[in-house]
């Protein structure tokens, strides 16, 4: 199936000169959401994972239904103050400044094998964070799926060694 027909170009969006891939078209559609998780499912049972990790909120619309389908917990990265429990951090450049992302300290057990998903790859950091939290838990990061990878700025590059795969490239 050709996934890139379900994704909308939206020009200088949230700012000019910005082409942002929008995935809700996408999702819209049930027999393209679908044979896109089943992708990624295909993907997290060839590197075994035991969990799903993702950002909010895209990396959750990707994440979850994948860990349904394999049977395998989710476990959330949220932004400063929306966890209710105890978390660790990790901060992350932006265009301008920092920010922080969190997990709930208990949420990977050391040496689990973990996955992690979002709907684009861009820079690499918001995935660089993620991957640092998991492994500030302990977790083993066997993987990183995402829908979309913005070739062009290198975050497959800036995530190292780790396993990538996307499912389309722009
Ligand atoms: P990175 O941290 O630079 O890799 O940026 C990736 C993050 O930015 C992801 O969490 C995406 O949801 C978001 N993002 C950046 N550009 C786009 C876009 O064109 N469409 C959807 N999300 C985007």
């Amino acid at each position: 199936m050709d996934l890139k027909q379900y994704i909308t170009i939206v020009e200088d969006w949230p700012k000019p000169g910005i082409r942002f891939k929008d995935i809700t078209s996408l999702m819209d559609n049930g027999t393209a959401y679908k044979y896109a998780t089943d992708k990624i499912v295909e993907y997290a049972k060839t590197v075994n994972a035991e969990v799903i990790v993702g950002p909010e909120a895209r990396g959750f619309i990707i994440g979850c239904p994948v860990a349904y389908a394999l049977e395998l917990g989710f476990a959330p990265v949220r932004k400063e103050g929306k966890l209710p429990r105890e978390v660790i951090k990790a901060e992350y450049g932006l265009e301008y400044g920092t920010d922080i992302l969190t997990m709930h300290k208990d949420a990977i057990k050391p040496g689990q094998r973990v996955l992690i998903t979002d709907d684009l790859l861009a820079t690499g950091g918001t995935i660089g964070a993620t991957i640092n939290l998991v492994e500030q838990l302990g977790g083993i990061v066997v993987g990183c799926a995402f829908l979309i990878e913005l070739t062009y700025l290198d975050g497959r590059k800036n995530l190292g060694g780790y396993d990538v795969t996307t499912l389309m490239q722009y």
